[in-house]
Formats: C-alpha cells, sequence, structure tokens
C-alpha cells in the first residue's frame, strides 16, 4: 500500500515533468530539454506523454502523435539556432524613476540586443530590438520620445564592433509599425553617418523591402550572413510588419502579439495577418514571439492600467508560438462578432473604427485611411470596459 502510493507519486511527478514547457521551448524544432540537441533525451520526453498535449506537441494540434515524431526526427542532431537569454526582470518604472535608467539595454545575444525604453520616461515602455548581421545591423523602432535614443543606440553599435574586431557597420532604422511610441525617436536618426532611416508609411516599408504585392508577399533581407524574414501584417496598423530572424528563431510580432492589450483597427486584415504568421511559421522553429510592449502582470488575464508607469511583478515579454495558436483560435471563434476577450496572456481589443483609439498613439497620420474599419463592441473607457465585461 505504501510502496503503491509512492509510485502513484512518483509517476505524478514525471508526467508533470514531462508536459511542463522546457524553458527554451521552441529553440530548435524538438530540442525539448533546450541543450543545443535533438536526441534520445527529447525523444524520451515526447514518448513519455504519448497521446496526449505538452512540450513535445510540436504542430501544436493537441495531441502527440506521429506526425510529432515525425518533426523530431527531421531535425535530429545540434540545433543551428542562436539561443539568448531574457533578464529575469526588465525595468519596470514607478517607484524607481529616479534610480532606473532611461533605456536599458540587454543583449539576448552576441549579435541580438534589446532596448527597453523606460516606463517613466513614457508609460508605454517599448521595446526596440538590434540585429546585428556582418554588414548592416536592423533597428526596429524608435521609441516613444522624451529619451536621447541614438546617442544610447551608437555606444551599442560601437561596443558591438569593438567585440567583433570591425571598423564600421551599416544602421538601417526602421518599424515595426507607424504608431507614435514605435517612431518618436526618427528625427534623432536624420543624417547621422553610416545610417538608413526607413519612413514609416505602409508606401516607404514597401519600397525599401521591395514587397510589390502587399500584404501576401514575404521578402527576405540580408544582413550579411543573416537573413530575416519580412511579413506584412496589417490589421494593429496599416503599415505593420513582422520580423522572422533565421539565426535565432526569434519572431518579432510589434503591437501585433505581446502580453498585454492587442488593439486591432481592423479585424478582417489582422485575422489575415495572423494566419500569415501562422502559416509562415508552420515549418519553422520558432524559440519565442517577441512584441513590443508588456501591458500585463503574471497574474493571469490581469493588465496594469491604461497609462501605468509602474509595473510591479511585470509578465515576460516573450511569448511562445503556443500563443500565437491561440490567439489565432481566438480571432476565428469571434470573426463573426469581434469583442474584448481577455486571455491569460494578452487580451483581444478590438476597436471601433479607424479613426478610434484607445491609446494615445492610436489613430497617427501614418495610419490615414487605409485601414479598413469595421465595427464592433469597443470600451470607450474603463468604466465601460467593466460593463462590458459583465454583461
Ligand atoms: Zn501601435
Amino acid at each position: 500500500m505504501h510502496m503503491s502510493r509512492r509510485l502513484a507519486s512518483v509517476s505524478a511527478t514525471a508526467l508533470l515533468l514531462a508536459l511542463a514547457p522546457a524553458a527554451h521551448a521552441g529553440c530548435g524544432l524538438g530540442d525539448l530539454d533546450g541543450n543545443g540537441t535533438v536526441d534520445g533525451a527529447d525523444l524520451g520526453m515526447l514518448l513519455a506523454s504519448w497521446g496526449r498535449g505538452g512540450a513535445g506537441d510540436l504542430d501544436a494540434n493537441g495531441t502527440i502523435d506521429g506526425a510529432d515524431l515525425g518533426i523530431m526526427l527531421a531535425s535530429w542532431g545540434p540545433t543551428t539556432l542562436e539561443c539568448g537569454g531574457f533578464p529575469p526582470q526588465w525595468i519596470s518604472g514607478a517607484p524607481n524613476c529616479s534610480t532606473e535608467p532611461p533605456i536599458q539595454v540587454h543583449w539576448y545575444n552576441e549579435n541580438l540586443a534589446i532596448l527597453r525604453q523606460s516606463l517613466c520616461t513614457n508609460f508605454e515602455g517599448p521595446f526596440i530590438m538590434l540585429l546585428f548581421g556582418q554588414d548592416k545591423v536592423l533597428m526596429m523602432d524608435t521609441g516613444a520620445g522624451n529619451i536621447s535614443l541614438a546617442p544610447k543606440v551608437q555606444e551599442v553599435v560601437a561596443d558591438w564592433l569593438a567585440d567583433h574586431e570591425q571598423d564600421s557597420i551599416e544602421l538601417v532604422v526602421a518599424h515595426t509599425h507607424g504608431h507614435g511610441d514605435h517612431v518618436a525617436g526618427n528625427a534623432q536618426f536624420v543624417n547621422l553617418p553610416n545610417t538608413v532611416l526607413v519612413g514609416n508609411s505602409q508606401t516607404a516599408v514597401k519600397t525599401f523591402f521591395g514587397i510589390t504585392n502587399w500584404p501576401d508577399q514575404i521578402v527576405e533581407y540580408d544582413l550579411g550572413g543573416r537573413i530575416v524574414d519580412i511579413i506584412p501584417i496589417p490589421g494593429h496598423q496599416s503599415a505593420h510588419i513582422a520580423v522572422y530572424d533565421r539565426a535565432t528563431g526569434l519572431l518579432l510580432t510589434g503591437d501585433t502579439l505581446y502580453p498585454g492589450r492587442l488593439y486591432i483597427s481592423s479585424f478582417a486584415q489582422y485575422m489575415d495577418s495572423i494566419d500569415r504568421l501562422v502559416a509562415f511559421t508552420a515549418d519553422k522553429p520558432v524559440c519565442w514571439v517577441l512584441g513590443t510592449h508588456i501591458e500585463m502582470s503574471n497574474t493571469p488575464g490581469d493588465d496594469f492600467p491604461v497609462g501605468s508607469i509602474s509595473h510591479p511583478d511585470e509578465h515576460p515579454l516573450q511569448l511562445t508560438k503556443a500563443h500565437l495558436l491561440e490567439l489565432q483560435a481566438a480571432i476565428h471563434a469571434m470573426a463573426e462578432a469581434p469583442h474584448y476577450e481577455v486571455h491569460d496572456d494578452f487580451i483581444i481589443f478590438p476597436l471601433g473604427g479607424a479613426a478610434g483609439g484607445a491609446r494615445s498613439d492610436a489613430g497617427g497620420a501614418a495610419s490615414g485611411g487605409e485601414d479598413d474599419a469595421r465595427c464592433c463592441a469597443r470600451p470607450q473607457n474603463m468604466f465601460e470596459l467593466g460593463r462590458l465585461m459583465a454583461q
């Protein structure tokens, strides 16, 4: 009796371990334990959950089956992705405004820097990514303003050059999308040496990356030994793009998917864009999905008040492919009647019209009339939001 109870307890623990996502889930498709190689240990984890769900459910269809085994065997051996890490906690605003820096610099790995703008300087607290190739460094976004960004970026670039014993590199300043809190620092990059500033209109984005069939065409952009894929994903804003980095398996999703309020200005376009992202990544390893804000706490479904400059117990920045699939399912389920919907790690927030916007940056000049509006219930303020949720 005593013995069998102990055995039952041990196998329950083993089951839980097998079901728990690995720390680097998805970093190399099939590398469930994140040790850099798809090997027998990963196969053991997959087989331990056969017929159920869990980390081994590589195609995310809810069941670990022959298809998942096939995917794992196809990626057998060392993974080719460059992995990286995140700080245990990002700078998170008040009450630390007198001590935290206006910009936090975090090296995800030696060729990718993530900058976080302090919430104390702007409540949007956006993230900015710098991806280094041999010839070019691609910077996504220029922040929400009120910070001295260009000198900090030049420091980051100089550090990278010193580490790589290289004289120069071209800085390409592009944007996830054209909202104010992602382009406010643009003026600081005009006329800087060795710097190209991409415009933030849809036309400028298409022209620069050579996209002739927006939004269906996905194009490559070569940074020199490092190719990224540029995926048009309008819906939050008309010039929105995602970036898939083949070197790291990171999918940069801007304001389209992040741990926070996913404001949707064109629901039809947004749904197509999410479908496009899912289709594109179906046969690719996605280490992490990285957006450009954090508005959730670590309590499931809990977001910080709009405009808050204090984010205690902030949710991690990184999401996973499973979140993308969760978003896709939810968007399709509400397709006929888009509505506000709270999930554990994000909130779906359709807006009522092209001109509307709950956040300060929405409806900016760049969004123009390119978004086709689809009306849906939209809370105008926190009081209405509560009333809608109570219905
Ligand atoms: Zn935005």
